[in-house]
Formats: structure tokens, C-alpha cells, sequence
């Protein structure tokens, strides 16, 4: 069983073109394509699926019936805009992996040319000053919330505050552009999103302009 959350689309072949009998994830990422407001999907080999929907309803019931919060528009309207929407998402990082490592920020995964398994792109900003300046700034060129002033603050599970700017049209989307951190050295940012190249783009270039700011104080 593969969990492929962030992975959908970013490869040719998915994880049951190599094996994998059961694929999950989550439709708030990639294959919502910015559309599904909640959910998420299993797809395979059918007599697992058989199985799974049988626990998932009830024997018998499987996949003939369940909640579906006459959501069901959304989730295909989203499955067809899924391409579209991981295709923006990786151009706007692979442009934001470029863009860094011009400016002299080497610790960057993937780096702009390496192969891509997913949307996620992690860099390292150096200074607790560059990466709240870099969050900041994603979340003041957000859609929604572009007013809400982020600050690094305690998180349950994280040893240290956390910062995240997510100023997105549904709720802990993450294949709308966003970003978050643990506040603590080396100062890793881990980004992914970007509905719209072009608003990704605009986005990552006002974030930068905030470090370099920062950086000639
Ligand atoms: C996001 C995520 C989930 C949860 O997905 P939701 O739709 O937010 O519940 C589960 N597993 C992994 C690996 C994830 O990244």
C-alpha cells in the first residue's frame, strides 16, 4: 500500500503501474487540483478495494452506497483540473529552486534540475530572519488572509515554534501555494503549491525580494 500524497501526477507512471495493489492520498493535495474542499481516494487492485469498501460502509453495502456530502462535482471537477494544477505547482518551485540558488541559498531539495517525485520543495534560508521574512511575505501575496500578520508559535508535536503562511481558498490545502517551518537552525522551509504559475511565480518573486531585503539591512 503506497500513500502517494503530494507524489499524484508529478511522475509518468503512479505507484500501481509498479506494483503497489493499494494507492491513497488526499484530495485537499494533488488530485483535488485545488477544487475538492475535503476527502480523499483509494484506488487498486479490485478485490482490495472490495474489501476496503466493505469496512469502510458496511459487507454487503461496499461501494454502492456512502457520504458523499453531494460533493461529487467538486471531486471530478478537480481530478480533471488536477494536471493543471500540479503542472503550476511544479513550475512555480522549480522557479522558486532556480531562483534561490542564484541568490547564493545552495542547501535547496530537489534543486531546479534535479528529477521532481513530488510537489514539496525544501529550502534551507539560513537565518530566522530570512525564513520569517520568506513566510511572511508568501502569506501577504495570498488569495485569502493576505492581512493576517504570521508569526512563528508553538505547535503540538514540534519541539520548537513553528511558522506558516497558508492563505489559501480552502483550508489546510496544500496544493494551493504554502509553506511552513520549525523555527530552528539550519531554518528549513518546506513549500509546495501554487494554483496558477503565474500567481506562483509573482509570489516567490515578492518572498525573495523580502529576503534580499532582509539580507542588506
Ligand atoms: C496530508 C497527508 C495526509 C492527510 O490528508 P488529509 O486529506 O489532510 O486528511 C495523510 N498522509 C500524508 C503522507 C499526508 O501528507
Amino acid at each position: 500500500m503506497v500513500d502517494n500524497c503530494y507524489g499524484e501526477l508529478v511522475e509518468k507512471r503512479e505507484p500501481g503501474h509498479v506494483g503497489a495493489n493499494v494507492v491513497v492520498g488526499s484530495l485537499m493535495k494533488n488530485l483535488g487540483g485545488g477544487i475538492a474542499t475535503s476527502g480523499g481516494y483509494i484506488a487498486g487492485d479490485t478485490k482490495y478495494i472490495e474489501m476496503i469498501a466493505d469496512r469502510l460502509t458496511s459487507p454487503g453495502v461496499g461501494k454502492e452506497l456512502g457520504a458523499n456530502f453531494n460533493q461529487n462535482s467538486n471531486f471530478f471537477k478537480g481530478v480533471f483540473m488536477a494536471p493543471n494544477a500540479v503542472k503550476s505547482a511544479l513550475k512555480t518551485q522549480i522557479f522558486a529552486a532556480y531562483m534561490l540558488q542564484k541568490m547564493g541559498f545552495n542547501e535547496i531539495s530537489p534543486k531546479y534540475d534535479e528529477k521532481r517525485t513530488d510537489i514539496i520543495q525544501i529550502i534551507e534560508l539560513k537565518t530566522k530572519k530570512n525564513l520569517v521574512a520568506f513566510a511572511r511575505s508568501i502569506q501577504a501575496s495570498s488569495p485569502v488572509d493576505s492581512g493576517v500578520y504570521i508569526m512563528p508559535a508553538p505547535m503540538p508535536g514540534y519541539p520548537c515554534d513553528v511558522i506558516m503562511a497558508a492563505g489559501c481558498f480552502t483550508e489546510g490545502s496544500t496544493i494551493e501555494l504554502s509553506a511552513d517551518a520549525p523555527c530552528v537552525e539550519p531554518y528549513t522551509l518546506y513549500m509546495q503549491g501554487g494554483l496558477t504559475y503565474e500567481y506562483g511565480k509573482l509570489s516567490i518573486m515578492q518572498a525573495l525580494s523580502s529576503v534580499l531585503k532582509e539580507i542588506n539591512k
